[in-house]
């Protein structure tokens, strides 16, 4: 089985994912690193925040490529994202060519209060974060709801919204675990 864990930048979704591998069957393959590795050799980008920051186009094949690549594997959680903020526009993380390839059971959206997330991305300067106000972060979550709907209606696969208390991931954690 392959299921999606996603959440926006500051959510949580590393430290909940790494207790969902450590308890379960599943490994844990990230879409980002996957379309940063191919963007580097073919010299397009230096660091993983450049990428939605490409043409479209070019986003989109190394999508594609990633996810061949994913759908070749088994037992996995694919960290990824539901919608991309690019400048011309959200794009859609798991557009018709990328579930095609992927075939997922179920999507999972690990989500938090909008003060949580600001918090947490202060504490880790180590990315480009993309300043955001709570407001934006509310919307965010919001048309990420709207994103995995869509992509529910049209793979058939079921959507689980997974909420991450403050301070207790491990919560957010057993809630997956159960669903696997
Ligand atoms: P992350 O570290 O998970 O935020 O991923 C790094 C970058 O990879 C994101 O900011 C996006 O530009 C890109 N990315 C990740 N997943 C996808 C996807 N499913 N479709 C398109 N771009 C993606
Ligand atoms: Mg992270």
């Amino acid at each position: 089985m392959r299921v999606i864990v996603s959440g926006i930048p500051g959510v949580g979704k590393s430290t909940v994912i790494d207790m969902v591998v450590k308890k379960s069957e599943y490994k844990v393959l990230n879409f980002g690193t996957l379309m940063f590795e191919m963007g580097r050799d073919l010299s397009l980008i230096e660091n993983r925040d450049e990428i939605r920051k490409l043409a479209i186009p070019e986003q989109i094949d190394l999508q594609k490529k990633a996810a061949v690549k994913l759908g070749q594997m088994d037992n996995i959680i694919i960290d990824t994202h539901m919608s991309i903020k690019s400048p011309k526009g959200y794009l859609p993380g798991l557009p018709q060519w990328v579930l095609n390839e992927l075939n997922i059971s179920s999507y999972f959206l690990i989500e938090s209060s909008p003060e949580e997330i600001l918090k947490h991305r202060l504490n880790d300067p180590s990315r480009s974060r993309d300043e955001d106000k709570a407001d934006d972060i509310k919307e965010q979550q919001e048309i990420n709801r709207y994103y995995a709907i869509a992509y529910s209606v049209y793979s058939g696969a079921t959507v689980n919204f997974i909420y991450n208390p403050d301070n207790h991931p491990e919560i957010a954690a057993e809630n997956i675990i159960r669903r696997l």
